[in-house]
Parts: structure tokens; C-alpha cells; sequence
């Protein structure tokens, strides 16, 4: 029997009643659940370097959460606070594939169960109503052209008051959107199941289009920080390696990676 919470009922974190509704295949089955870690991707990568794979390390609460560039990540308790080891058998040049699949798997799953219209602002964040719920780190071991295994670190400010951060993070939580707390084993449950779903069709052009459709950041003016230098433009479009396609001073340039600000619209323009 499997048994699947109501997903606006707020439970405590329960392995057992996570594991109970849990439908995917292998994702997962091997779930970890802590009270308190540093990070859960530095927990995921001292597993992995032993050989776990498909293994799900959540926590209440990490001290040292990071987003990307070593910057910190907020992770009170009341969030989701996860990572999962992937081994695909996929070039390194295609990982930004596995980014893909799992920014459009927690959309689903938080759109579907909720009801929330979830997009994607480039590369990583997961946002509602402009203002992000939620971001995925990626940190990958290769040995030379070939992935060896991929930590996806994903939070999500599910039952957090987000007046507590900084207003100039924009930052919002499932609650907060909603009215009501929610329930974390259900979101658990069913984002696993996406991600394991996306994640097996990663290279195709279904999570492509979704990847692009849920974009927020297509159409904007943005200022993008990466080894190019700063560029301000208009983002085109999204290329299928991931790259961002930026029309700055006539030109279109693609930019595979960086730090990128969405600018405000201005009016008449
Ligand atoms: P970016 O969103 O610019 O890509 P990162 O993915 O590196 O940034 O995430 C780190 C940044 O996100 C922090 O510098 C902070 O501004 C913001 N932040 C930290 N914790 C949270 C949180 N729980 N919810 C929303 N934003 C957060």
C-alpha cells in the first residue's frame, strides 16, 4: 500500500512516510534524512566518492547551504533540502542537460501538486510570481571527457517565512504563496518521481521546449556577469546546451554560464 499525504496538510519530515508513497523506480529508495548537516551536497559527494548512487540525502536544516560561486543559501527549517547522486553515461559536454531536466522536473511537480505557476529564471532558479522559491546546485566529477557522477543539490522554501531574508533577494516560499503550509512529504514524493521521469528522457527535445516555455528569463533585459565580462542585452532565446543567447550592442552572443540579473522593464520601452 502506498499512501500519499494531502499535499496542503503540513508533517514533519518522516523517512518512513516519504518512502511509503514514494513511486519511482530507483530514485531514492535509498533515502537519508538528517536534522542538521553542513550541506546535503557535501554529504551527497562523500557518499558518492564511496560509490552510492541514486541516493536522496535530505536535511531540517543546513548550516552551510551554497547556491552557486560559494555564495550561501538560507536553509531554515520548514524547507526542502536536497541532493541526489546521478550517474548518467553522457558526455561532460551534455551535463547541463541534467540541470535541465531538474529545474523543469521541480516545476511539475510543485505546478501539478500545488497549482503554482512555476518558471525558470536562467540557469537555476525556480521562481513564483517573480520572486524565487526555490534554486538547484549542480556540482559534477568528471575524469576527462566522461561524466562520472553528478550532485543535484535542489531547495525549496516550502514552509519558511521569507520576510525573514533580505527583501533584495526576492525571495517568496510555497507557504507564503499559498496561505497554507504544505506538506514536504508529499512535494518530496512527487518531485522525486519527476525528477526520475525528466531525468530519463533528459536529452530530448520535450525537456528542451519545457525548459524554454517555463523560462523567465527569455524576452527580458538582463546584465549577465561571466568570463566574457559583463554584457547587458536582450536574451533571445536558450540555446539546448544550455547556453543563454544574448543580443547585446547588434550582436548575438551565447553565454554558457554566469551570474545573471534580470533588469527592471522600463516604461515605454
Ligand atoms: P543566483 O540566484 O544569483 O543564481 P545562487 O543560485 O548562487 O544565486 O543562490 C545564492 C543567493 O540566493 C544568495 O546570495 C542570496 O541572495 C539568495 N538566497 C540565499 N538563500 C535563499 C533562499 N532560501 N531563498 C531565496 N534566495 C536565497
Amino acid at each position: 500500500m502506498t499512501s500519499s499525504p494531502d499535499p496542503l496538510r503540513f508533517d514533519p519530515l518522516d523517512r518512513d512516510l516519504i518512502l511509503s508513497g514514494l513511486e519511482t523506480r530507483w530514485l531514492g529508495r535509498n533515502l537519508r534524512l538528517y536534522n542538521q548537516v553542513s550541506s546535503t551536497n557535501d554529504i551527497a559527494r562523500s557518499l558518492a566518492q564511496r560509490g552510492e548512487r541514486g541516493i536522496v540525502i535530505l536535511a531540517e536544516t543546513q548550516s552551510k547551504g551554497r547556491g552557486r560561486l560559494s555564495r550561501s543559501w538560507e536553509s531554515p527549517r520548514g524547507g526542502i533540502w536536497m541532493s541526489l547522486i546521478l550517474q548518467p553515461y553522457i558526455p561532460l559536454d551534455l551535463a547541463c542537460r541534467i540541470n535541465m531536466a531538474v529545474c523543469v522536473a521541480a516545476c511539475r511537480a510543485i505546478s501539478c501538486l500545488l497549482d503554482l505557476d512555476t518558471g525558470i529564471k536562467w540557469p537555476n532558479d525556480l521562481i513564483i510570481k517573480g520572486r524565487k522559491v526555490g534554486g538547484i546546485l549542480m556540482e559534477i566529477c568528471a575524469d576527462g571527457q566522461r561524466l562520472d557522477y553528478a550532485i543535484v543539490g535542489l531547495g525549496i522554501n516550502s514552509n519558511i517565512d521569507p520576510s525573514a531574508f533580505p527583501e533584495d533577494w526576492m525571495a517568496t516560499s510555497l507557504s507564503h504563496e499559498l496561505g497554507s503550509e504544505i506538506s514536504r512529504s508529499a512535494l518530496i514524493q512527487r518531485t522525486l518521481l519527476e525528477i526520475e521521469r525528466a531525468y530519463e528522457v533528459m536529452g530530448s527535445d520535450e525537456i528542451y521546449d519545457e525548459w524554454r516555455r517555463r523560462s523567465v528569463t527569455i524576452g527580458r533585459m538582463v546584465r549577465i556577469a561571466s568570463n566574457k565580462g559583463e554584457l547587458v542585452g536582450e536574451v533571445e532565446d536558450l540555446a539546448d546546451d544550455g547556453a543563454i543567447l544574448l543580443r547585446t550592442s547588434g550582436k548575438l552572443v551565447r553565454v554558457l554560464a554566469g551570474d545573471c540579473v534580470h533588469l527592471r522593464r522600463m516604461v515605454g520601452l
